[in-house]
């Protein structure tokens, strides 16, 4: 049986803008980041280098390169992790960051709407 790959949807670049600030506003030493967390929005929110739940480990994302395509690293959020350069010199990179933002948001956006709709039903 054949191995079968879920994409995460990219977001709307508005949408991914809107989730990095939330981001920021919550650990604002991001923004120390080196340009790190605007090319998280970029992966975030571009359509043909999809970030994709991975197959080798359960909890890890695959998050596609816009400069190398075809290749991909793996992000696992729980051990805190990607197979980067730039992770293992011990920075939060731009592929943690673009998983952090995708997984973010949708919720974020849930929650939003379920306090619409609770202060609507209070009036
Ligand atoms: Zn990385």
């Amino acid at each position: 049986m054949g191995i079968t790959y879920s994409c995460l949807r990219p977001l709307h670049p508005d949408a991914a803008r809107l989730f990095a600030d939330l981001l920021l506003q919550k650990y604002p030493r991001l923004v120390e980041g080196n340009g790190r967390l605007a090319r998280a929005v970029e992966i975030a929110g571009h359509g043909s280098a999809p970030i994709r739940i991975g197959t080798d480990w359960p909890g890890t994302y695959e998050v596609y390169s816009l400069t190398r395509p075809g290749s991909y690293y793996i992000v696992d959020p729980r051990r805190r992790s990607c197979t980067c350069p730039d992770s293992q010199k011990g920075a939060v990179c731009k592929h943690r960051l673009a998983v952090a933002i995708m997984t973010i948001g949708p919720d974020l956006e849930d929650e939003h709407q379920y306090r619409l709709a609770r202060e609507r039903n209070s009036r």
